[in-house]
């Protein structure tokens, strides 16, 4: 009989162990859920935060007239962020100069911190990018950039934010 009680308990506690192992994988699921979660806003609520120069370039998706932007010119270390979201786009080691008035990357930093779309609105094709968790415009990638991507992504400066602080954190993938 003690047997059977001893069993009996060494089953519930099993039970109870396995239940709290599926809590805490629930829980991790869950917080993986919050990092990756995209940022969604309205029209106002993006007004309210951005300046009127970066409302007009990251939501309506305007362009900033060339040589005239913050880092067009800017070749200091660090990690350049969304400037809607803080979202980590673009590795200065990935930045050259294209000559063009526009900051230029070679490579973003993940290809999942990106988003594109197909824009027809000078009367050709050309493919616009996004920051993948906020949606904001950033510009649009070309294929005329250097080795080793030959790509350029041709950004507004008025979209990102230099992080001269995270170069050590962030690993190129
Ligand atoms: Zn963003």
């Amino acid at each position: 009989m003690r047997f059977l009680v001893l069993i009996i308990m060494s089953m519930l506690l099993y039970s109870c162990s396995s239940t709290s192992k599926q809590i805490a994988t629930e829980m991790k699921r869950e917080d993986n859920k919050k990092q990756t979660k995209n940022i969604e806003k309205s029209k106002e609520e993006w007004k309210s935060v951005l300046t009127d120069h970066q409302f007009y370039i990251m939501i309506e998706k305007g362009t900033e007239r060339p040589f005239t932007g913050e880092y067009w010119n800017v070749f200091e270390d660090g990690v350049y962020r969304c400037a809607a979201c803080g979202n980590e786009l673009f590795s200065s080691d990935t930045k050259f100069d294209a000559h063009c008035g526009w900051p230029s990357f070679y490579e973003s930093l993940d290809s999942t911190k990106i988003k594109t779309a197909v824009d027809y609105k000078l009367g050709y094709k050309r493919t616009e990018i996004m920051c993948a968790k906020c949606g904001a415009h950033l510009g649009h990638v070309f294929s005329d950039g250097p080795n080793p991507t030959g790509l350029r992504y041709c950004v507004n400066s008025a979209s990102i934010k230099l992080d001269s602080t995270s170069t050590d954190s962030i690993e190129l993938k």
